[in-house]
């Protein structure tokens, strides 16, 4: 009986490849994960900010993981998705399907001065108001640039189409076609630089500008639809290859935010949010980027992102440098064993200040310290800096977008602190909801898996399944949130003296 139970559901499988890690997660019907499996993967670092990885080991990796998740499967999986770092660049050869040089990763600085110069020049404006991006060597442009000037022949072949680019989402749906099928999905490509943000098509001016022939690239593909179909000798079945997407609108997915104002934030070492803005393309200003939605509609779909440099960070600087706490987790009981911050704030401007300030002379600061503050003011003000400059990143947010928040759902290792997501909501005066499920990631590649295939009916069904585990509403008197919130402004303005 359990068998044939189980052979009526239809599983969902989530491939997630990270910088540091690839994953596999199961899912059932009800978005309930039931397994997950990963294994590192290395990164080469052959000069001083270069960033490399072997692309083959990638695929290796991210096949063994799925095949050791799928052992724990007792039915059928209906389909599959895909979420990946984004921006990573393979170019591999068409005939042999082999990787021609090393994998150039997003953190890579090999094409900085190239950046330079360009974000100086009178083609920066184009560039952003083309691809919704700041120029940057994060993106794959002017990677694949480097790589086709150091690729024997490299134009040439590519022109002839004897040679493939793809971010790392192309790659492994490449791999799982059995070089079929040369794709990637609109939120992949709109982190290439090399799309036109507004129409979803590759931009012949940005390819000019790159050099970059358009036999190299895929088919832009929507990122919840069949993009192919996984070839029966990976798993023992054919496995239709449903959703594509970037991690960090994966992650947007994974907290069901398909409707405007809807808006995650990650807090890891920095923070990573995004705000939905629906079939409203925002602009790129104040340092923050337009970029396309992972969404089951037909129609575009448009978010705004933006991050904190130094987050999980200073908690980690606290522990590390100063000492001051064993765990990054004690530091919550810490925070509470206070009344209030006693006027100290810690500016964590280690690497200068990101939006809206985009200052990188400034230096981290702590001040108001009188003889009564100790150290659980220091460590509260260091929890706070982080609720603070999450505001002012979201207030930049709605600014350029012109979208309200109307939620802010959380995930990553510092949204476990319950005294932060509580001062969080406080200093937002907006609601924070926290879900069961961290692994947004995975569960959004799942989920837009299975919106493709009618395993569910819509977001609103997604919207029953995804379970908050716990609710911050704003607590705080507006008075006391703006006093605070003004004592924070004029921390930030010592620390740029
Ligand atoms: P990343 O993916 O960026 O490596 P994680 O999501 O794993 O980051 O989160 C780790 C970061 O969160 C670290 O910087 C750590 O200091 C911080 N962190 C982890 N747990 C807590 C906690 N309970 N309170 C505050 N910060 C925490």
């Amino acid at each position: 009986m359990l068998r044939l139970y189980n052979s009526l559901v239809r599983y969902l499988l989530a491939l997630d490849e990270g910088t540091t890690s690839a994953r596999a997660a199961l899912y059932d019907e009800t978005g309930v994960r039931i397994a997950l499996e990963s294994e590192p993967i290395v990164s080469s670092f052959p000069q001083p900010g270069w960033v490399e990885q072997d692309a083959d080991a990638i695929w290796r990796a991210q096949l063994s993981v799925a095949r050791r998740v799928l052992q724990r499967c007792r039915g059928r999986v209906a389909a599959l998705g895909i979420t990946n770092q984004r921006e990573t660049t393979v170019i591999w050869d068409r005939t042999t399907g082999r990787p021609v040089a090393p994998a150039i990763v997003w953190q890579c600085r090999r094409t900085a001065d190239r950046c330079r110069s360009l974000a100086a020049s009178p083609y920066a404006q184009e560039i952003t108001a083309r691809s919704g991006l700041v120029v940057d060597a994060y993106f794959s442009a002017t990677k694949i640039e480097w790589l086709l000037e150091h690729i024997a022949d490299g134009r040439a072949r590519a022109e002839n189409g004897d040679l493939l680019f793809g971010t790392i989402d192309s790659w492994l749906l490449w791999n799982l076609t059995a070089g079929s099928v040369h794709a990637t999905d609109f939120t992949n490509a709109s982190r290439t630089m090399l799309m036109n943000l507004s129409s979803g098509e590759w931009d012949p001016w940005l390819l000019d500008l790159f050099g970059v022939p358009s036999a190299l690239l895929p088919r832009i593909v929507p990122s919840s639809g069949i993009a192919g179909v996984c070839a029966a000798e990976h798993f023992g079945y054919e496995i239709p290859i449903a959703s594509m997407a970037g991690d960090q609108q994966a992650a947007l997915a994974g907290q069901v935010c398909f409707s405007p104002g809807l808006t995650k934030n990650t807090y890891g070492t920095g923070c990573f949010a995004l705000m939905h803005t629906g079939g409203h393309r925002p602009l790129a200003q104040q340092g923050l980027l337009a970029t396309r939605a992972a969404s089951p509609r037909a129609e575009p779909q448009f978010a705004i992102e933006g991050s904190v440099f130094v987050a999980g960070a200073v908690i980690q600087w606290l522990r590390d440098q100063l000492g001051l706490l064993k765990v990054a987790a004690e530091s919550e009981a810490l925070a509470r064993s206070v009344d209030d911050n006693a006027g100290v704030y810690f500016v964590p401007a280690f690497v200068g200040l990101g939006a809206p300030y985009w200052n990188g002379h400034a230096r981290a600061a702590i001040s108001g310290l009188t003889f009564g503050a100790g150290r659980a003011h220091i460590v509260r003000a260091a929890l706070e800096s982080i609720a603070y400059q999450t505001r002012e990143l979201l207030e930049a947010m709605q600014q350029v977008s012109r979208t309200q928040i109307s939620e802010l759902r959380v995930d990553g290792g510092a949204a476990a602190n319950n005294f932060l997501m509580q001062f969080q909501a406080d200093i937002l005066g907006c609601r924070i909801v926290r879900p069961q499920d961290i692994e947004t990631t995975a569960l959004g590649a799942a989920y837009l898996a299975g919106l493709a295939i009618g395993v569910w009916s819509g977001p609103e069904q997604l919207q029953q399944l995804w379970k908050p585990e716990r609710i911050f509403e704003p607590q705080m008197s507006p008075t006391m949130r703006e006093e605070l919130f003004a004592g924070w402004k004029q921390a930030v303005a010592r620390c740029q003296l």
